[in-house]
C-alpha cells in the first residue's frame, strides 16, 4: 500500500513539473481562411483610405492584404464591400472590474470596495468586456482598481478562449505609498482587511521592488503607480526604479499624476504613460512630446448623466495644448460609474461602450481633426499598451482585430458609434450590427492560473 502511494505521489510530482503536460493554446477548429472585401480600408496612422482592398485572414492572423488580392479556394468571403474597414480601437485607460454607483454608495468609491466582492466585479469585468468589444474596442489598458486581480483574470479568461473580449493590458493592483489614492484611518490602514487590496503600497526602494514582482508575478502587463496621490509621492529615483523593475518582466510604467510637481517628476523619470495629467503645463507637454511620452488625459465629456460645461472645457483645453505640442495623445476615459441616467434617447440603458464612446464630444470640443483623434484611438493607444508589434494595425502577420463602420471616421469620428462588424483573432464577433456568439465561446483550453 506504502509502495503504491509512493508511485502514485511520484506520478502526480512528475506530471506537475513537466511543461509539456500542459496542453499548449490551440484555435478551436481548423485553420480556416477568411477573405473580407473591404470597400474602404482606412490606415490611421498615415490618415490616409485605400479602396477596394481584400485582406486574408488565416486562422487569428492577418495574411496579406491589397486590392489585387487572390481569393483562396473554398476561402470564407465577408463582404464589408459597402464599409469602412479598420483597426479596432483602445480605450488606454479604464476600469473594467470597477463601477461605483449612486445607490447605495453615493458615488463614494471607498464604499464600493467594501460593498462589492472580487468574484461579482470580476463578473462584471466580463460583461463590460464583452459590451466594449461589441462597441469595437479590441484594446484596453485595465489599469487598476479592480479588487483582487479581477483584470489579470479577465486578460486570463480571454486569453483562454472561454469568452470573446478586447486583449486586455492589467496593471494589477496600483502601487502607492501607504493608502495609496487613499487616506484610510489607522484602523484600516493596520488592519488591512477593509477595502485593501484595492492598492499595494510601497515605500522604499525594497518595498517598490516586491510590489512591481508581486503585480508581474500575479499576471500584470503594466505597472500603475501613484507619483503624487500624497504630497510627498514617489521621487525621480524612485519611478526610475519603478521603470527598471517593470522592465525585467517586460511591463512598462503608468503613473497616475494629480499635480504639476508630479508630472514634472514622472516626465523627469521618462514615464511610459502619464494619466491624468490635468495640471501639466504647455511647456511640460512640450517635454513629453520631445521624450516620445504618451498621455491619457481621461476627459470626462459633459453628458445628461455626468461631468458639467466647465469642467469639460478645462479637459478640451489641456487636451487641445496636448495636441498642439506634439504629445502622443491617447483616447482615455477612466470609465467606472454607472447611474439611472445612463439611457439612450430610445429609454433602452446605455451600454459600457456608449459612455466610453461619449469621450468623443471632449475631442470635438477640444477642436482635434477627426484624423488624428482617430489616430489616438487606434495607434497611439497599440503603442501605449506595447502591443503594436503583433496586434493593432492590419498588417499582414498581425492578429486579425478590425472592425467595420457605414461612415468614413476620417471625416467624421462619430461614425465610430455605429460599428457593425467586429473581428477578433480572426473570429467574426460581430457582423450585420449583430453579435455571434458560435465561434466566439470555448471551454478551453483550460491553463487555469498559470501563464505561459
Ligand atoms: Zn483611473
Amino acid at each position: 500500500m506504502l509502495k503504491r502511494i509512493i508511485i502514485a505521489t511520484a506520478l502526480v510530482i512528475t506530471s506537475a513539473a513537466d511543461p509539456t503536460a500542459q496542453p499548449a493554446a490551440q484555435p478551436a477548429g481548423p485553420s480556416t481562411i477568411t477573405a473580407i472585401r473591404a470597400g474602404r480600408l482606412i490606415d490611421p496612422e498615415t490618415g490616409t483610405v485605400a479602396v477596394n482592398q481584400i485582406v486574408i485572414v488565416e486562422g487569428e492572423r492577418i495574411r496579406e492584404l491589397g486590392p489585387n488580392v487572390a481569393v483562396p479556394a473554398g476561402a470564407r468571403v465577408i463582404d464589408l464591400s459597402k464599409m469602412t474597414v479598420l483597426p479596432g480601437l483602445v480605450d488606454a485607460h479604464t476600469h473594467m472590474a470597477m463601477t461605483y454607483k449612486e445607490v447605495p454608495e453615493n458615488n463614494v468609491y471607498y464604499l464600493t470596495y467594501v460593498l462589492d466582492s472580487t468574484p461579482l466585479r470580476a463578473i462584471q469585468a466580463a460583461s463590460n468586456a464583452l459590451q466594449l468589444l461589441s462597441s469595437g474596442f479590441t484594446v484596453i489598458r485595465d489599469v487598476g482598481n479592480n479588487g483582487n486581480y479581477a483584470d489579470t483574470a479577465l486578460r486570463a479568461a480571454i486569453e483562454q478562449g472561454w469568452m470573446p473580449g478586447p486583449t486586455v493590458i492589467p496593471s494589477g493592483l496600483i502601487i502607492g505609498g501607504t493608502g495609496g489614492q487613499f487616506t484610510p484611518t489607522p484602523e484600516m490602514a493596520k488592519q488591512h482587511n477593509l477595502v485593501y487590496p484595492e492598492y499595494l503600497e510601497a515605500n522604499t526602494p525594497d518595498e517598490i521592488v516586491k510590489a512591481v514582482r508581486d503585480n508581474l508575478l500575479f499576471g500584470a502587463k503594466t505597472i500603475k503607480i501613484c507619483v503624487d496621490c500624497k504630497p510627498w509621492g514617489y521621487s525621480v529615483d524612485e519611478i526610475k526604479l519603478f521603470i527598471a523593475e517593470a522592465a525585467k518582466g517586460g511591463a512598462k510604467v503608468d503613473g497616475h499624476v494629480q499635480t504639476r510637481d508630479g508630472g514634472q517628476r514622472a516626465i523627469d523619470a521618462g514615464i511610459h504613460v502619464i494619466s491624468h495629467g490635468q495640471q501639466l503645463t504647455p511647456e511640460q507637454h512640450e517635454q513629453m512630446a520631445k521624450k516620445g511620452m504618451y498621455l491619457a488625459s481621461t476627459d470626462t465629456p459633459f453628458t445628461a448623466y455626468r461631468g458639467s460645461a466647465e469642467a469639460q472645457k478645462r479637459a478640451a483645453d489641456q487636451l487641445r495644448s496636448a495636441w498642439q505640442k506634439g504629445v502622443n495623445i491617447t483616447f482615455s476615459t477612466d470609465m467606472d460609474y454607472w447611474n439611472e441616467r445612463m439611457k439612450k434617447d430610445n429609454g433602452q440603458w446605455m451600454s459600457r461602450g456608449d459612455p466610453t464612446l461619449n469621450f468623443l464630444l471632449t475631442w470635438k470640443a477640444a477642436g482635434i481633426p477627426a484624423k488624428d483623434t482617430l489616430k489616438a484611438i487606434t495607434i497611439n493607444g497599440f503603442k501605449a499598451a506595447d502591443v503594436q508589434a503583433e496586434r493593432g494595425p492590419i498588417n499582414a502577420g498581425n492578429y486579425a482585430d478590425l472592425i467595420a463602420v457605414a461612415g468614413n471616421p476620417l471625416e467624421d469620428i462619430d461614425a465610430l458609434r455605429d460599428v457593425q462588424f467586429v473581428m477578433k483573432n480572426g473570429t467574426v464577433f460581430k457582423k450585420d450590427g449583430v453579435i455571434t456568439l458560435d465561434h466566439s465561446l470555448n471551454p478551453g483550453p483550460v491553463n487555469g492560473w498559470r501563464r505561459r
